[in-house]
């Protein structure tokens, strides 16, 4: 694979990292943030929306029957965008996944921009 310069990526919003195995991991501050944001008890937002990391550190945010996370829609994108965890603000700059720009609709556009130069 070509190396991709990430100082030129930008999302375009496709939402397949919103939909790809894997844990969606929370900071303490980010619960508590995410909970406000929704208006709702700490203790309530965990019960309903959060499980144990597979790492059995922390919690992840569940995932609807899809796979997709449980805030992700498919018409508006993710539901709490102002608020989302770093590991998706940090994407792909500070992590990546193997095939992830396979599926990275913004890694998509850097190798045809690589391919065009
Ligand atoms: S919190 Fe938002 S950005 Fe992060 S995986 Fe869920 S829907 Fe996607
Ligand atoms: S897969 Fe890439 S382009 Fe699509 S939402 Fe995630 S970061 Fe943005």
């Amino acid at each position: 694979m070509d190396t991709l310069d990430l100082d030129k990526f930008i999302c375009l919003r496709c939402g397949a990292c919103c939909c790809w195995p894997g844990d969606v991991k929370l900071l303490e501050e980010e619960i508590d943030n995410i909970a406000a944001h929704l208006g709702m008890d700490v203790d309530i937002f965990i019960r309903d929306y959060t499980h144990l990391a597979a790492s059995r550190r922390g919690l992840s945010l569940i995932e609807n029957n899809d796979g997709c996370c449980i805030f992700y829609d498919f018409g508006k994108g993710c539901l709490i965008n102002e608020v989302k965890p770093v590991q998706c603000t940090s994407f792909p700059w500070d992590w990546t996944c193997p095939g992830w720009d396979e599926r990275c609709a913004g890694a998509m556009r850097l190798k045809k921009m690589n391919l065009s130069s």
